[in-house]
């Protein structure tokens, strides 16, 4: 039985950091301001409350400004889409985050519209979702920029490799195909009414599982020797006796690490490259905001 390497997302992202310090170092005399993130938080949801203070946190230690906005749960469309406008107009803010969900009287997609593209960071806006369907430049959305950076670090060049996508959000799934087929992949989107999904897992060289249900991907699914990015976070109920379940993946790492060549673990694979993919975006958007040329 041969076991599979492990993609530390967890150092790759960490790398990542260091260079939008880099960056930003740089940005600040150049531009005579530190690039800057706006956040915003609508309401009292623990984990979007852990995610924003992680973000301002992340942010400040890569040498940028961080501006959070706290709003209560009862904050209106209009005082909510006044905010984004402001920010759009703010000169010390290059990137604009409006944390989700939303609580649910508030219409999360045309907020989303009302944010600058020239600030988009999350890529969540129309232009940006359609300029990346054009394989125009832009802002890209976090997750799925970060699995396609552990993918080439690992593989090179991807170019005529099989990838199957299980999952088909806006936020991870389709621009995820979007970025594979960029890169010259032959791309399968699976979803919920996908027949014989273990067969059409099969036949990937990736596999890119985006679903949100635990564990579900296993070893018989797997080709032998292929590269598994695994994006769910799942929280199992908590064992006898304890007080917090254990957080796995939309893969049976165990199961699964037996058959694939390289895989991504949870926690510590995919989920620490958002953030950093959040940063970096935001350190490119801040020098095309400020008309400087990036010295990637
Ligand atoms: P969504 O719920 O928006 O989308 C899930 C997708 O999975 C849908 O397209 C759905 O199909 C598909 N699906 C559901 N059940 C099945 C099934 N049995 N077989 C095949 N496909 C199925 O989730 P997200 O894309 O937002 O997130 C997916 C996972 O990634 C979650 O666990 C989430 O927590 C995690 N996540 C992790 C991030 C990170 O930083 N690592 C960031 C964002 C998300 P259909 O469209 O037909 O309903």
């Amino acid at each position: 039985m041969t076991q599979a390497s492990i993609i530390d997302g967890k150092a790759f992202a960490e790398g990542l950091r260091g260079k939008v310090a880099e960056l930003a170092a740089k940005f600040e005399p150049a531009a005579g301001r530190k690039a800057g993130l706006a956040v915003v938080l609508v309401g009292e949801d623990p984990a979007s409350q852990v995610y924003v203070r992680s973000k301002g946190k992340q942010t400040v230690a890569c040498g940028m400004a961080s501006f959070e906005h706290k709003l209560p749960e009862d904050t209106t469309q209009d005082v909510l889409l006044a905010l984004v406008d402001q920010l759009n107009a703010d000169p010390l803010v290059d990137g604009i985050l409006v944390q989700l969900p939303l609580p649910k009287h508030l219409d999360e997609q045309a907020v989303v519209d009302r944010i600058s593209p020239s600030k988009d960071v999350d890529g969540l806006t129309p232009i940006s979702t359609g300029r990346l369907a054009l394989g125009l430049p832009g802002l890209v959305p976090c997750t799925p920029l970060g699995s396609l950076m552990l993918l080439k670090d690992r593989l090179g060049n991807l170019s005529g490799l099989n990838a199957v996508v299980i999952g088909r959000s806006i936020l991870v799934g389709k621009p995820m195909a979007q970025l594979l087929l960029g890169e010259n992949c032959t791309v399968t989107i699976a979803h919920s009414r996908t027949q014989d999904l273990p067969e059409v897992v099969r036949r990937a060289d990736i596999v890119v599982a985006a679903v949100g249900r635990p564990e579900m991907v296993k070893a018989d699914w797997i080709k032998p020797g292929a590269t598994v990015i695994d994006v769910g976070i799942n929280r199992l109920p908590p064992a006898e006796g304890s007080e917090k379940g254990r957080l796995v993946g939309d893969v049976d790492f165990a199961d699964a690490s037996t058959v694939a060549g390289a895989i991504t673990p949870v926690p510590g694979g995919v989920g620490p490259m958002t953030i950093a993919v959040l940063l970096r975006n935001t350190i490119v958007a801040a020098h095309r905001n400020a008309d400087l040329a990036l010295a990637e």
